[in-house]
C-alpha cells in the first residue's frame, strides 16, 4: 500500500542495521532500531483511536523517541504538529485548541498544566520525557516492532508546522507529503547529501530547519546524524571529526568563530556548512572563509514553503545573498501595490510558485487568500532583489519596512552601514511612531566585546552614505539584539519597547 512520504524516507530503510542517530552519549541506534520504535508508537496512536487524518500535537525535547513519534504519525497518517519546547501551557491552549489535537504527547514539565486544558478540549495525553521515558513509552513497551503503513496520498496532509511567530501570531502551515517530500528530494540532491553523509544535528526539531530540512535530508539519503540535544558549543567542536556536513542558523557559527578551539584543522574534512532561518552576515561568511577555507552555503525557506533558494553548490556562493530559486520554484519579485514584477535590481515582495508550497493556514481562509494567490504564488512577506546575476538578495521583512513621510526605508540599508563602523558587531533599526512623519528610524546599535562605539561618529558616516529621509533620529547603545531559538532578530519586542 503506499504511502510516498512513510515509503520513501523510512520504509526505505526497513531492516538495515546501518548506523541512523549518533547520540552524545555515545549509543548509536540503527535505521532498523528507528523504525522499530516508530511502529511501537504507531500503534500507541492508533489504539487510542487516533485516527488518520487526525491532529497529534508534540511539545517533547530532541530525543531519537520525539523524532520516532513524527515518524510514527506517517506511519499511522495522522497529521504531525510539533511545538516550540518554549510554550507556555497558556500559549499550547491555543495550538491544541486550534488545531483540533485529538492527542498531545508533552514533557514532564507541562503535563500538570496541561492535564485540565486537555481533557476540556477532548484531547488525550501522554508524556515523553528528554530521556525517551514516560507514558508514551510506557505505553508502546509491549506492541509490535511492525505496524502496517497507513495508505496515503501524495495530496494528504502531512503536518500542521506553525510559523515562528517573528511577526504575529502564530499561523498553522498545512504541508502535504508531497510539500515535504519533493523539497527533500530536491535538497538532497542539491546539496549532494549520500548515504555516507554524517550531519552533525544540534538545531531544535520542532522547527522547519531541523526537522524537514535536516532531518528528511538524512532519512532520505540515508546515512546519519549526529544527535544532540541543542546547541553546545563544545559539543559541536567534540564530534565535528565525525561528522560530514552541518546545518545551522547563523549564531552556530558566529559561536564557532568565537571560539579558539574552532580551527582549519577541525573544519578540514567537513564536506558542507549550510546556514538559514535569519541572514547570515557577509561578515561572518567572510570570517569563515578566512578561518577554515570553506563558504558556508546560505539558503532561504520558511514555514509554509520549506525552502525556496539556495546558493550553489559548485558555483559561486555570494555572501550577503541567498542564491537561486531551487528546481521547481519558481520565483519573483513583485511590486504589493500591482502585484507585476518589478524591474530586474529593484526591491518587492518575493512570491515563489511550486511543489514545495503549503496548501494554506489552517482554519484562516482570509490569511491563506491574501497570502496565496489564485495562480499558486505565494506572497512570502520578505522583500528582496535580484543582483544582475540572477541571486536573490534578501532586503528584510514587509512588516520590518519603514514609511516614513511617504518614503520606504528599508531596515537592512541603513544596519549595513552601522554594522562596518568600528567597534559594531550588530545593529538594528526599527521604525518607531513620529508626529509628522508617522514613522521615522532609530538605531539600536550592539558593540563588539570591549569596544565603545562613538554613536555620533556613526551618525555623521550615516548621514553621509544615505539620503536625508533615511538618517535614523536617534541612536541607542543595546547590550544584544533580542533572538529567538533560530536566531531571528525579534522586532516586534523592540518596536514594543522603544515605541
Ligand atoms: P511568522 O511568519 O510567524 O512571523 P517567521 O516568518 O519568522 O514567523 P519562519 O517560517 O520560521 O517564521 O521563518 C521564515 C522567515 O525566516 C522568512 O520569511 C525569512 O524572513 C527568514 N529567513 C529564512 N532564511 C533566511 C535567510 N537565509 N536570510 C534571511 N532571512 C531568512
Ligand atoms: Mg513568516
Amino acid at each position: 500500500m503506499p504511502n510516498p512520504l512513510y515509503d520513501r524516507l523510512f520504509g526505505a530503510h526497513a531492516g538495515q542495521d546501518t548506523p541512523f542517530l549518533m547520540l552524545a552519549d555515545g549509543r548509536v541506534l540503527s535505521h532498523a532500531d528507528f523504525l522499530a520504535m516508530a511502529a511501537r508508537f504507531a500503534h500507541v496512536i492508533a489504539d487510542l483511536g487516533v485516527a488518520p487524518g487526525d491532529r497529534l500535537a508534540a511539545q517533547v525535547d530532541k530525543s531519537p523517541e520525539a523524532l520516532a513519534l513524527y515518524a510514527a504519525c506517517v506511519q499511522a497518517g495522522v497529521v504531525f504538529l510539533p511545538l516550540n519546547t518554549g510554550y507556555t501551557v497558556d500559549e499550547l491552549t491555543y495550538f491544541i485548541e486550534n488545531s483540533g489535537a485529538a492527542l498531545m504527547v508533552c514533557g514532564p514539565k507541562r503535563e500538570a498544566g496541561l492535564r485540565p486544558v486537555a481533557e476540556g478540549l477532548g484531547a488525550q495525553l501522554l508524556t515523553l520525557n528528554a530521556d525517551g521515558s514516560g507514558s508514551l513509552s510506557d505505553a508502546a513497551a509491549g506492541k509490535s516492532d511492525s505496524f502496517e503503513t497507513v495508505d496515503r496520498d501524495g495530496e494528504d496532509l502531512a503536518a500542521f508546522l506553525y510559523t515562528s511567530g517573528t511577526t504575529g501570531r502564530s499561523k498553522g502551515a498545512m504541508l502535504t507529503q508531497n510539500n515535504l517530500l519533493s523539497n527533500a528530494e530536491t535538497l538532497a540532491e542539491h546539496w549532494r547529501f549520500t548515504k555516507d553523509d554524517v550531519l552533525l544535528h544540534a538545531l531544535p526539531i520542532f522547527h522547519t530547519h531541523g526537522l524537514f530540512v535536516a532531518s528528511n535530508i538524512m532519512l532520505l539519503a540515508g546515512g546519519a546524524m549526529v544527535f544532540l540535544p541543542k546547541l553546545d558549543i563544545d559539543q559541536l567542536i567534540e564530534w565535528m571529526p565525525k561528522a560530514t556536513s552541518m546545518m545551522g542558523v547563523p549564531t552556530f557559527y558566529t559561536r564557532l568563530l568565537d571560539d579558539p578551539r574552532f580551527t582549519r584543522d577541525l573544519a578540514q574534512h567537513m564536506r558542507l556548512f549550510v546556514s538559514g532561518s535569519a541572514p547570515l552576515l557577509s561578515d561572518t561568511h567572510e570570517k569563515f572563509e578566512a578561518r577554515t577555507g570553506h563558504r558556508i552555503l546560505e539558503r532561504y525557506g520558511m514555514t509554509e514553503t520549506n525552502m525556496n533558494t539556495s546558493n550553489p553548490y559548485d558555483g559561486e556562493r555570494r555572501a550577503g545573498t541567498v542564491g537561486f530559486p531551487l528546481p521547481g520554484v519558481e520565483l519573483k519579485i513583485t511590486d504589493p501595490e500591482t502585484g507585476k514584477e518589478v524591474p530586474q535590481g529593484e526591491v518587492g515582495q518575493i512570491e515563489v510558485r511550486g511543489p514545495n508550497v503549503f496548501k494554506g493556514y489552517w482554519k484562516m481562509p482570509e490569511k491563506t487568500a491574501e497570502e496565496l494567490r489564485a495562480d499558486g504564488f505565494f506572497i512570502t512577506g520578505d522583500l528582496g532583489t535580484l543582483d544582475a546575476d540572477g541571486y536573490v538578495q534578501i532586503v528584510g521583512r514587509n512588516k520590518d519596512l519603514i514609511i516614513s513621510g511617504g518614503y520606504n526605508i528599508y531596515p537592512k540599508e541603513i544596519e549595513m552601514v552601522i554594522d562596518d563602523q568600528p567597534g559594531v558587531l550588530e545593529s538594528a533599526v526599527i521604525g518607531i511612531p513620529h508626529a509628522d512623519f508617522g514613522e521615522t528610524p532609530l538605531a539600536l546599535v550592539v558593540a563588539e566585546p570591549g569596544a565603545t562605539p562613538d554613536l555620533d561618529a556613526i551618525a555623521a558616516t550615516v548621514n553621509g552614505a544615505l539620503a536625508r529621509f533615511k538618517h535614523p533620529q536617534r541612536y541607542e547603545m543595546i547590550d544584544a539584539l533580542p533572538r529567538n531559538t533560530m536566531g531571528k532578530v525579534q522586532k516586534n519586542q523592540l518596536r514594543e519597547s522603544y515605541s
